[in-house]
C-alpha cells in the first residue's frame, strides 16, 4: 500500500515545480516519498499540448526523484470545489496517503488555483470522514501547507533550496514549452509565465526570501497557523546566527 510522506496538488503540470521545486527535490533528497498529483492535464495552455506537457512533467519528475507523478483529469479552467471532484480527490488521496499536502495558496491570479486550494482543503477534511464512502478506508493528512504564487504572502516557513537550486531550475526547464527555455522554438504566444522577465522574478524573489534565512536561495510556505514549539533553545539552534 503506498504511504507518501509528501504530496504536492497543483492545478496544472509544473505549478509545484515552480513554486516548490527545490522543496519537494530536498525532501527526495533526504529520504522521503513524495508524490506529486495535476488536477488537470493543462489543456488549455496557450503553449504546449497535453502530450507534450505529460512528457515535460515525467522528465521535471525524474529530476526531482518523485515517487509519483499523477494527473487526475479534471477539467482545465473548470477546476470547482464540487462534490464530483472532491470525490475524484477523495479516492487518490486514500490511494496515495500522505501525511502532509502542499498546494496553491487561498489567493491567486490564476482562478483555477485559488478553486485547486479550496477543492484540496475539503477533500483533506472528507477523505477522513468514514462514512464518505469510497470503498477505501479513511485517510486524512496532517498537515496541508500552502506554496508561494505570483500574489506574495509573509511566509510563516521558508525553506532553504539553496542546495537543490540548480536541480530545480533544471525541472523547470523540463517544461520547454512553459517557461523561457532559448532552446525551445515555437510561433506559440509568449504568456505570462513564458517570458524572460517572469523567470528572472522569480529567482530574485527567491534570493530574497533565501536573505531573510541566510540562504542563497529559499521558498516560502504558510501554514495555517505558527509554527509552535515547546523548546524555543531547540527552534534557535537550528537558525543561522543574527547577523
Ligand atoms: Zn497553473
Amino acid at each position: 500500500m503506498m504511504a507518501l510522506d509528501v504530496l504536492a496538488v497543483g492545478a496544472h503540470p509544473d505549478d509545484v515545480e515552480l513554486a516548490a521545486g527545490g522543496t519537494l527535490c530536498l525532501l527526495s533528497e533526504k529520504g522521503y516519498a513524495v508524490g506529486v498529483l495535476d488536477l488537470t492535464r493543462g489543456e488549455l495552455g496557450s503553449r504546449g499540448t497535453v502530450a507534450s506537457r505529460k512528457e515535460e512533467a515525467q522528465r521535471a519528475a525524474a529530476i526531482l526523484g518523485l515517487t509519483v507523478r499523477e494527473q487526475l483529469g479534471l477539467p482545465d479552467g473548470g477546476i470547482r470545489s464540487s462534490e464530483a471532484s472532491q470525490e475524484r480527490l477523495v479516492q487518490a488521496l486514500r490511494r496515495l496517503r500522505p501525511r502532509v499536502v502542499l498546494t496553491h495558496p487561498k489567493r491567486c491570479r490564476h482562478p483555477d488555483h485559488a478553486e485547486a486550494a479550496a477543492l484540496v482543503l475539503r477533500a483533506c477534511f472528507f477523505s477522513g470522514l468514514r462514512k464518505i464512502d469510497t470503498d477505501q478506508e479513511p485517510w486524512r493528512p496532517q498537515h496541508v501547507v500552502h506554496f508561494e504564487e505570483v500574489f506574495s504572502f509573509t511566509p510563516t516557513i521558508i525553506v532553504d533550496v539553496s542546495r537543490t537550486w540548480q536541480k530545480r531550475t533544471q525541472a523547470l526547464q523540463a517544461y520547454a514549452s512553459q517557461f523561457h527555455n532559448p532552446a525551445y522554438t515555437s510561433n506559440e504566444p509568449e504568456t505570462f509565465v513564458s517570458n524572460r522577465g517572469f523567470f528572472e522574478w522569480i529567482e530574485a524573489r527567491a534570493r530574497t526570501h533565501g536573505h531573510a534565512i541566510g540562504a542563497d536561495y529559499g521558498e516560502a510556505f504558510q501554514y495555517h497557523a505558527p509554527i509552535g514549539t515547546e523548546d524555543l533553545m531547540q527552534v534557535l539552534s537550528r537558525e543561522k546566527p543574527f547577523r
